[in-house]
């Protein structure tokens, strides 16, 4: 079979499960991972005929995502900040308005121009507490999550990426109390209410982590109401919270800053979407 050949089968058996644009994408991550072929080459050589071993496994995989199982849960890995992450069911997958968060933090940083201490919380793949730590070497950074089997995952991407983080596993809807004061305290925490699932992506609700993602319809700020109290005291004075926020929550976080003592602004993300909430204490401008 021939390059070609195969991508226009893969193409019609996962027709369904996938938007068309997204679908070339997915194909060519899965090709490239069997073959080791990049775009490029896939490109040059689409009339190649592939070895039958790898007409096997990529059919295989291709029966694993009809099922809805993310790309990067079969390949174990994803992109993030220019590297590479390992990723799996313990572990939200890293999207790419989260890497927005990440570059504001480093703007942030790059104007402050100071070593600071950071603490990232519910660091999950460890994608934002590892890219600050390569990004800003003189930083000390912390990473924190309830979940054992996460931080595993995450120091494992510290080892691979060469970046020398503290972990701490605890529960931080239950801990009163952080080791440090911190210059930045960023999180991308679970945001989105449970009644939404209805809308979500199958890859999504299925296999990605509810913990990670849900919180209960009744209080879905729940993690920037207790992020925000504890920066009240673990803030450091001039220091920053950065959150990833849910698009339609604007508003009611906004309240709900103000109403903690905070000066808040807001981002949007690539597609215009309220998206990033930058936060400093009124009482220390
Ligand atoms: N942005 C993610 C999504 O839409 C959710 C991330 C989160 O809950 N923190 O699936």
């Amino acid at each position: 079979m021939s390059l070609l050949e195969i991508k226009q089968t893969l193409k019609h058996k996962l027709a369904d499960t996938y938007e068309p644009i997204e679908l070339n994408s997915i194909i060519a991550m899965l090709i490239e991972h069997v073959t080791g072929w990049d775009t490029l080459k896939q490109a040059m050589r689409k009339n190649d005929e592939i070895e039958e071993t790898h007409v096997i496994t990529i059919n295989e995989l291709a029966d694993e995502l009809i099922t809805g199982k993310p790309i990067q849960y079969i390949l174990g890995k994803t992109w993030f900040m220019g590297n590479e992450f390992l990723v799996n069911k313990s572990v939200l997958i890293p999207r790419p308005e989260t890497e927005e968060l990440v570059d504001w933090v480093i703007e942030y940083a790059n104007i402050i121009q100071k070593p600071m201490q950071i603490i990232d919380i519910g660091t999950g793949s460890g994608c934002i507490a590892i890219s600050l730590k390569r990004l800003l070497p003189s930083c000390t950074v912390t990473a924190l999550d309830i979940s054992e089997a996460a931080l595993e995952v995450a120091k494992k991407n510290a080892e691979i990426l060469n970046a020398d983080i503290e972990w701490i596993q605890e529960d931080i809807l239950k801990s009163n109390s952080l080791p440090l004061s911190y210059d930045i305290i960023v999180s991308n925490p679970p945001y989105i209410p449970f009644r939404e699932t209805a809308n979500m992506q199958v890859q999504v609700k299925k296999y990605e982590p509810s913990i990670a993602l849900f919180v209960t319809n009744e209080d879905p700020l729940i993690f920037y109401k207790a992020i925000g109290r504890l920066g009240e005291k673990y803030l450091a004075p001039k220091g920053q919270l950065f959150f990833e926020i849910h698009h339609d929550q604007r508003k009611a976080i906004l309240a709900l800053f103000d109403e903690m003592g905070y000066h808040a602004e807001i981002r949007q993300d690539m597609y215009g979407k309220d998206r990033m909430l930058r936060a400093s204490l009124k009482t220390s401008n």
